[in-house]
């Protein structure tokens, strides 16, 4: 059986590589009708190939209502979800493979060198767009995977099931709609980029804001105030300080980032009239959490390093600066080294190619906090594509990578389902 999925695999490279390009071309941006477009259009292959779909109309209101709901930065007002389900021959362990199918916007067109974001360009090695990469290339080898077992008949002992979910890029709507709506497996592949490599975890990110106090008073006699933006200096530098301590020593996941955990100011505003001394300054920004830390202790560590920095200035001793958590609040997850389908997936890829493999965790967010997390399904992302192209402009992705991790993905199944050779 083995063989022959891999044949199918083969059989079907060229149609594996134009449905990707199909896809690239839907302008899935998150928030977008288009994220939708994509969700009926993959329901519907899928029921052609026989399996049973799930697809339902997301309970906005009632979702974002709920306590441990992860956040959403983008309005919407019409969300689906759909789960393709293929029954096992017995009540054998179940596998989820999970895509999304948002994307994230172009940035500046220019930036692109000439390449349409959403034109799905195809050369000889290569699927340019946006999306590409990120992950519409996992997504494709995934549903490829699903056809290949339904085509087959691949008798696998448990069910396979495919999962497609919107609003990954903006807190992961879709993975907590899917979870929310009962969906479980016995163990979750999510093929996002990570050039074959394994990713059993990804680091936490954490919003927040800091208020900075003046005094405001006539520019001309600014000795009469107080700036928020000098008063905003040495808590820079403590932000600074807090972010070098938190990646002195690195999880053994992560030590291949030069700053697994950043802290980043992204923004700064103050005051509202150039004469005046500003009398508030606010800086937002983003933490990093780490691989087993709650978010609370790394929400205290920066509360903490921004009231120390206060402490030591008689003005903001005075009158202190506040921190504030909003938007994205992003635990971290990290499934247990000794879960089984980490070998499946390592078996799966040394079956199919010598390239040798590396497991870390990420340094971003990802729907795999949820699976991991909420749903109490061992998650690893495993998957095409180099994930720095991603977001940026010219994203792109191999095609050799596609099809390598098509094969793999489908021996994984194939492993994880019982199917002997
Ligand atoms: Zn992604």
């Amino acid at each position: 059986m083995h063989a022959r999925v891999l044949q199918f695999v083969d059989d079907h490279a060229a149609e594996i590589v134009a449905e990707l390009a199909e896809l690239v071309r839907i302008p899935s941006v998150s928030g977008s009708d288009e994220e939708n477009t994509v969700q009926h259009l993959l329901a519907a292959r899928m029921a052609e190939i026989g399996m049973d779909v799930d697809a339902w109309q997301i309970p906005l209101d009632a979702t974002l209502a709920e306590p441990d709901f992860p956040g959403v930065e983008v309005e919407r007002r019409d969300a689906w979800g759909v789960v393709g389900r293929l029954p096992g021959r017995e009540a054998g362990p179940s596998l989820l493979l999970n895509a999304h199918v948002d994307v994230v916007p172009t940035g500046d067109p220019t930036a692109w060198g000439g390449e349409q974001p959403f034109g799905g360009r195809v050369s000889t090695s290569t699927v340019h767009g946006r999306g590409a990469c990120d992950m519409k290339a996992g997504l494709v080898a995934a549903l490829w995977v699903a056809r290949a077992c339904a085509v087959l008949r691949v008798p696998l002992a448990g069910p396979l099931l495919l999962g497609t979910v919107i609003g990954e890029e903006d807190g992961g709507l879709g993975t907590y709609a899917l979870l929310r709506r009962g969906w479980r497996a016995d163990a979750c592949i999510i093929p996002e980029p990570t050039s074959l490599d394994i990713a059993p975890g990804n680091c936490g990110a954490l919003s927040f804001r800091i208020l900075v106090p003046g005094r405001a008073a006539h520019a001309s006699r600014r000795l009469a105030g107080v700036s928020s933006i000098e008063k905003f200096f040495p808590l820079f530098a403590a932000v600074r300080r807090l972010e070098a301590e938190r990646n002195a020593v690195k999880h053994p996941l992560t030590t291949r980032w030069d700053l697994p955990l950043s802290i980043e100011i992204g923004t700064v505003s103050a005051g509202e009239w150039a004469s005046s001394v500003p009398d508030l300054l606010t800086a937002g920004g983003r933490m990093g959490v780490a691989l087993g830390e709650e978010p609370d202790a790394a929400r205290r560590a920066l509360e903490e390093a921004v009231a120390a920095a206060c402490a030591d200035d008689p003005w903001l001793r005075e009158h202190p600066a506040r921190v504030q958590w909003w938007g994205g609040q992003f635990a971290p997850g990290l499934t247990d080294s000794d879960a089984e389908i980490l070998e499946v997936v390592r078996r799966a890829h040394a079956a199919v190619t010598r390239r040798p493999q590396a497991t870390w965790a990420t340094q971003y967010g990802s729907d795999l906090r949820l699976m991991h997390n909420i749903g109490g399904v061992p998650t690893v992302h495993y998957g095409p594509g180099d994930v720095g192209l991603a977001h940026g402009p010219a994203e792109s992705v191999s095609i050799a990578e596609v099809l390598t991790a098509n094969r793999a993905l489908a021996l994984a199944v194939l492993d994880h389902g019982g199917v002997s050779t």
